[in-house]
């Protein structure tokens, strides 16, 4: 219908599917259908949706149901084959994706089970890729290491929006999560934890519907407690990762406001009552910063600090960018602050930057269009 307003069927549960196909008076296997082609199958359009009859695809279309993929609207490659993707959302908002070609070293891949290599836009090889996965335009958080606190909170995404970010890259390398082994990290802009439900819906809908593994999936939040606990009652989670970035509540504060309503001690208590898995282990993340947190004594405070629970750290120096007033620390510093850690006993490693030079590593997404 010209000029009719879309209404987007990704972001729809199977139930929800349900009520949507019984609307046009057809068989409930139609939502088995309609929900494979969408999360699956991850088509485009209504119309590529060849299981479905014809006259269905068009009743779909004339209502002003369309699956409502986002789409690419710019595309930054990075020397190391790292991607930012600018993801354009149906009110004209935009958020960034970025896909990592072998992980990102931070993960717990060790590089085992490697299934075929698959070539590229780019005329690139990869067997296995990390995506980095957008859950609010901009952020209210206002970690002051990070160039998405600049941009300040816009909006919530839909569980939609969310899965579609995944689908949208996926379908631009052609994956085939059959062979390749994939990961997620909900790292990119915005805190998931204040976007719950609707990131709660995305993970479902990911694992359910796309067949994405939740062991392959870490969701890192800035210490939302409320929410770590509702996380740790869910059925369908994934791993959980912190951000700490500092030793005590006084340097958290400086890097970290939101740490004047959940100190150290509210989030370590947390992060001890987590309901760890067989083998899983918390992962802190901590962005090293020159003269503020990377001292011999503050891994000393961080060692102490995560006494008593299943932890790994991901050490990450500083990305900088503009408008951002920490240094990045030498690599002697970073090699001493994870020895320390790891002669505690703590698994430890350095993430490796990761597309700097088109600010795509961490805290470095800021719609940037250049
Ligand atoms: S680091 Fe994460 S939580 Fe903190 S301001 Fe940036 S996007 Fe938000």
């Amino acid at each position: 219908m010209a000029g009719q307003k879309q209404s987007a069927l990704l972001g729809h549960s199977f139930q929800e599917l349900r009520v949507v196909v019984e609307e046009f008076g057809q068989p409930d296997y139609r939502a088995r259908q309609l929900f494979e082609a969408i999360y699956r199958q991850r088509l485009a359009t209504v119309d590529q949706a060849s299981t479905l009859p014809q006259s269905m695809r068009e009743r779909l279309k004339s209502s002003g149901l369309e699956i409502g993929l986002p789409k690419i609207e710019k595309r930054f490659e990075s020397i190391d084959g790292t991607v930012r993707y600018l993801i354009l959302l149906a009110d004209g908002q935009s958020v960034e994706t970025v896909w990592m070609p072998e992980g990102d070293g931070g993960e717990a891949g060790d590089g085992s089970d490697s299934g075929p290599e698959q070539e590229t836009a780019s005329g690139a090889t990869f067997d296995r890729a990390t995506l980095c996965v957008s859950s609010q335009v901009g952020c209210a958080v206002n970690c002051q290491f990070c160039l998405t606190a600049q941009l300040g909170i816009k909006r919530n995404l839909t569980a939609g929006e969310i899965v579609g970010q995944v689908i949208a890259v996926l379908n631009d390398h052609r994956v085939d999560l059959e062979r390749q082994r994939m990961n997620i990290v909900f790292m990119g802009m915005g805190e998931p934890f204040l976007n719950y439900e609707n990131f709660i819906k995305a993970v479902r809908l990911l694992v359910e519907g796309v067949g994405f593994s939740e062991s392959r999936m870490t969701v890192s939040t800035a210490g939302i407690v409320p929410r770590i606990e509702d996380f740790g009652k869910e059925t369908i989670r994934p791993k959980l990762a912190i951000s700490l970035n500092a030793s005590n509540d006084e340097v958290r504060e400086r890097v970290m406001p939101i740490n004047r309503k959940w100190n150290l001690a509210a989030l370590l208590g947390a992060a001890r009552r987590f309901p760890l898995r067989n083998r899983e282990r918390l992962t802190f993340e901590y962005v090293l910063l020159e003269g503020v947190n990377d001292s011999p004594q503050h891994a000393r405070e961080v060692v102490s600090l995560l006494q008593g629970i299943r932890a790994k750290v991901n050490l990450i120096a500083l990305n900088s960018g503009p408008g951002i007033s920490f240094n990045t620390p030498s690599d002697i510093c970073v090699q001493s602050f994870q020895r320390l850690l790891i002669e505690a006993g703590i698994p430890t490693f350095v993430r490796r930057p990761r597309g700097r030079d088109i600010y795509a590593a961490c805290g470095q997404l800021k719609r940037t269009v250049a």
